[in-house]
């Protein structure tokens, strides 16, 4: 969730920083072409401040106190979701589908350059029986909400289906592939079992 989201696709240049204001810790981003200053919070609850590059690193300090009450709201929202106190919807999922296409394409890559399978398109969906899938043709099929899980356990997903492109099944073959990347699987399944969907 931003507030306002006024300039898109904005290239990430080297100058991020980390700091801690009053207890909420921030990431600083410079961006060469934002033209203002720009607060956001993700799921997994990290908070990011984007500023232009001629706007001083101690403004965006006061911007964060400034904004406070909201980052903290927020965040209490993104607790609630992901102890299943809120029922995602609909607009849950236009808001954060893109960022989950991203992060979940982001994942896959990464983990392919290990696995270095074949696969043929990455979908987002938003559905309330499964994690992942994996087509029988290479389609690799992801529901949004895995950006409300732990990153462990995302990533646990992500291979999964990944792993699905070389063995469709759940044999002994198949979860050794798995256990290369994720070595503590039996944890985070266990984990999953007991998380419902929303
Ligand atoms: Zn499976």
């Amino acid at each position: 969730m931003s507030d306002p989201v006024r300039s898109k696709k904005l290239k990430i240049s080297a100058e991020d920083a980390s700091r801690t204001s009053n207890g909420i810790s921030y990431t600083i981003k410079k961006h060469r072409r934002a033209k203002y200053m720009r607060l956001s919070v993700y799921p997994d609850g990290r908070v990011v401040l984007t500023l232009p590059y001629w706007v001083a690193k101690y403004k965006g300090k006061d911007y964060v106190e400034e904004k406070r009450e909201w980052i903290l709201e927020q965040i209490k929202n993104y607790e609630k979701k992901q102890e299943g106190k809120i029922t995602l919807t609909r607009t849950d999922y236009l808001r954060h589908k893109e960022a989950a296409r991203k992060l979940i394409t982001e994942r896959v890559a990464y983990f392919n350059q290990f696995y270095n399978f074949s696969y043929k398109r990455i979908s987002v969906k938003d559905t309330r029986t499964m994690w992942g899938s994996c087509s029988a043709k290479g389609n690799l099929n992801f529901n949004y909400k895995l950006l409300f899980l732990t990153p462990e356990q995302r990533d646990y997903v992500i291979v999964h289906e990944l792993c699905h492109l070389k063995e469709l099944n759940h044999s002994r073959r198949f979860w050794d592939l798995v256990r290369q990347q994720v070595p503590n699987m039996e944890q985070i399944k266990k984990e999953l079992r007991t998380k419902k969907i929303l």
